[in-house]
């Protein structure tokens, strides 16, 4: 099969490599589907390796059970599923109830399946089938779109839902790529806020309507455009879905009394925090990293019931390096993710296409 790997700091290559194997209570997949973050560029752009390379890159993945490990329920086998892929301890308190996103050892830790250890960017994968979400039905791009840039947007706005629901809230989405878009449709499934949505390029801007924004604009106009949709009264939610010097600078300004900035991008910006500080009296600042398992359930369960849906641009495996070129220029238009151009393993014999039957000297050569 093939993986696109981290193999040292600053380099990935799409590589051949022998099936992952099972362990007990593991499950291997056929990958359908996998998703490319920006979280990714960030990983393969760091000027030091973030992780000991190697690793596969992908942690956004949808796929189908193709083997079975000692332990794993038989019901799994063809389902398809998506992942939930950040790591922890596996021991602690937040652990076990699936909020693996904030084990207490995150720091020691690697992110997740695809961030230190081996990911989807590949034509399979091996992972514990405790992990996995039932996701048959959806359209596998969208589906696994829905288990970083989706969760991660379902709980950045989950945890502002106190403020969301005050008569006229405002929330302020800034950045609509992979996650702002689903943002702006999470926002609009769960909470009666007026969503305004802020972006660099027009093409992000029209996507923020379609997905149901109120109001878009550049950043040079977001200002003026919570000051009308907010009565003068400022945003009470601003999410930051990049995380650049610009954006963190201009968040404060907008908020209003006792807002809270959700700081998700990671573009290197750097908020200094001060009393008096360029946030407001009474401002909250939250930082949270992807969900949990039950909310990556949640996630799901509203694409299932049409209430929130990805907008995915697909291209090929053998494709990686050029979707990752697309991304890092903005030409990327929602999620780019990484549907397999080579067959997979035959359901009948399991045979995989790049480990074909020996042959013998009695075979016919043609
Ligand atoms: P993306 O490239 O798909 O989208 C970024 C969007 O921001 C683009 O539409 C771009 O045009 C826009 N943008 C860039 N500069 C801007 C500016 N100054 N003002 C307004 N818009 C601007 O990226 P993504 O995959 O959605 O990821 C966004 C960020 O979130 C990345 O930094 C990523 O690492 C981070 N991330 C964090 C978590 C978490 O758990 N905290 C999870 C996933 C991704
Ligand atoms: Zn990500
Ligand atoms: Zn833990």
């Amino acid at each position: 099969m093939r993986a696109y790997r981290m193999t040292a700091t600053g380099t990935a290559r799409l590589l051949e490599l022998p099936p992952p194997p099972i362990g007990p209570d593991q499950v291997r997949l056929r990958v359908l589907a996998a998703g490319i973050c920006h979280s990714d560029l960030h990983v393969l752009d760091a000027p030091t390796a973030m992780w000991e390379p190697p690793f596969t890159l992908g942690h956004e993945i949808c796929g189908t059970v193709t083997d079975l490990g000692a332990g794993t329920d038989p019901g799994l086998l063809g389902r398809q599923v998506v992942v939930h892929a950040p790591y922890g301890c596996g021991r602690c308190r937040r652990c076990a109830s699936g909020a693996t996103n904030d084990c207490d050892r995150r720091r020691e830790l690697p992110a997740g399946l695809g961030l230190g250890v081996d990911g989807g960017m590949a034509d399979e994968i091996a992972v514990d089938a405790a992990r996995l979400v039932d996701a048959d039905g959806l359209d596998p791009a969208e589906a696994a779109a829905l288990t970083d840039a989706g969760l991660t947007s379902y709980r950045a706005v989950a945890g502002s839902m106190d403020l969301l629901g005050d008569p006229g809230a405002v929330a302020v989405v800034v950045g609509v790529g992979g996650l702002g878009h689903l943002a702006v449709g999470v926002l609009r499934a769960l909470t009666g806020a007026r969503v305004v949505a802020v972006d660099t390029r027009a093409a992000a801007l029209d996507l923020a309507r379609e997905c149901g924004a109120h109001a878009v604009c550049g950043p040079a106009e977001v200002a003026s455009v919570v000051d009308v949709v907010s009565d003068g009264r400022g945003a009470d939610v601003v999410l930051d879905f990049v995380g650049a010097q610009a954006t963190l600078d201009g968040a404060g300004p907008l908020l209003r009394t006792a807002g809270e900035l959700v700081v998700v991008g990671g573009a290197g910006g750097v908020l200094p925090v001060s009393k008096p500080g360029p946030l407001p009296s009474g401002a909250r600042l939250r930082l949270p990293f992807w969900g949990s398992r039950d909310e990556l359930v949640a996630t799901v369960g509203l694409a299932r019931e049409g209430r929130i849906r990805s907008r995915t641009t697909t291209y090929p495996l053998s494709d990686v390096a050029r979707a990752l070129d697309d991304l890092r220029a903005g030409r990327v238009l929602g999620r780019a993710v990484l549907v397999p151009d080579r067959a997979g393993p035959d359901p009948a014999t399991g045979q995989r296409a790049d480990h074909p039957p020996s042959t013998t000297s009695s075979d016919p050569v043609v």
